[in-house]
């Protein structure tokens, strides 16, 4: 199959919509990540998410609305929902709430309930404007493998298997949404961490407890039954070359040595005397963000990890993320990024 990759104009949008209508796949920007969509209410359609993805039946998907979709037809709201979804809609934040019998098991990995998102991109809200249906849509890209924040990273991956990419540039916060369920009026259980501020929900939240995401899921990869937090497999967003984390920079000092040629990730460009230390002549440095920003680290993540998969290091060194407002969900992708 062809992939045209198309630039946001209001025709290519309309041919997306006519495409998503017809049951086709088109990868949609947004500002998290870029998701393969397909029209919710085609069930085969989204089979073919998941066949192009390899992505496991196990593993539910998010649904995509406009934002004036009347919920209703698809979840049942709750008041909790509704308080949130003012705040932090359009927006990266993902609710699970129950589902309607409108949504086919298949969507949602057998479970009662349904994950919706109503992404603030201006490209995937224009195309959402045109579809009078819910878009479900994971990351664009093979299953496990790191995230898409470019229409390139799709292509790299994905092109042959889908007719159309649409471009809306470089995801703005490049990390995927945070996920909330807000089905128990007493309780926000996270699931997922995003880059919402966790202060600013748990005031949005009032009176409402606010339930961590498990420090480390114990599941088995091959196992395709539904689960309590389903689809949060340990192995995630990770390159094909090895990648190891490291927390002190002295830890480099010591692997340093070995002959082979190493690809050093920081979290903030080094200082100048850091370079004119002794290093392993295949050594390459690089950085996620200037001067320690972490949206500037957010955003670059994925396209940094997959630079450097492409490259002829032979080994992944990155280093983890000082507390800070988006340390949490950094960490997570770093770590799951890096796990066996
Ligand atoms: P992504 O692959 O980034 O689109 O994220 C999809 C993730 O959303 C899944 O892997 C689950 O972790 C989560 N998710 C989707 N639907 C549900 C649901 N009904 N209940 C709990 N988590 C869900
Ligand atoms: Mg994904």
């Amino acid at each position: 199959m062809k992939t045209r990759l198309l630039s946001p104009t209001d025709a290519h949008l309309d041919l997306c919509a006519e495409a998503l209508e017809r049951g086709e796949l088109v990868a949609i920007p947004t500002e998290t990540v870029y998701g393969l969509a397909a029209n919710a209410f085609n069930e085969e359609a989204c089979r073919n998410i998941f066949a192009v993805k390899g992505r496991p039946l196990g593993d539910p998907l998010i649904l995509h609305l406009a934002e004036n979709y009347s919920v209703t037809e698809i979840a049942r709201e709750t008041d909790l929902f509704n308080r949130l979804r003012k705040v932090f809609w359009p927006g990266p934040v993902t609710f699970v709430l129950e589902k309607s019998p409108r949504i086919a098991p298949l969507l949602t990995a057998g479970l009662s309930s349904v994950a919706i998102r109503c992404p603030a991109h201006p490209v995937t809200k224009g195309l959402l404007r045109r579809c009078p249906f819910p878009v479900a849509a994971p990351s664009a890209n093979p299953f496990g493998y790191i995230s898409p924040t470019t229409a390139q990273h799709v292509e790299a991956s994905l092109g042959g298997k889908l007719p159309y990419i649409l471009d809306g540039g470089s995801a703005e916060v490049g990390l995927e949404s945070t996920i909330l369920d807000v089905r128990d009026p007493h309780k926000i259980r996270i699931l997922r961490y995003g880059s919402i501020d966790l202060t600013t929900l748990q005031k949005t939240a009032g009176d409402v407890t606010l339930e961590l995401p498990r420090e480390r899921p114990h599941e088995d990869p091959a196992d395709n039954s539904p689960r309590e937090a389903p689809g949060t497999l340990w192995r995630h967003y990770s390159p094909r070359k090895p990648l190891h984390l490291f927390a002190t920079r002295k830890q480099l000092e010591e692997i340093l040595p070995t002959p082979k040629k190493y690809s050093f990730l920081f979290h903030t460009r080094p200082s100048e005397d850091f370079f004119s230390g002794e290093t392993n002549a295949q050594t390459t440095f690089h950085w996620l963000s200037e001067n320690g920003d972490q949206e500037e680290m957010g955003r670059n993540l994925y396209a940094c990890l997959r630079t450097l998969d492409a490259s002829s290091s032979d080994e992944i060194w990155a280093e983890t993320i000082p507390p800070g407002p988006l340390s949490k969900a950094l960490n997570d992708r770093l770590v799951r990024a890096a796990a066996k």
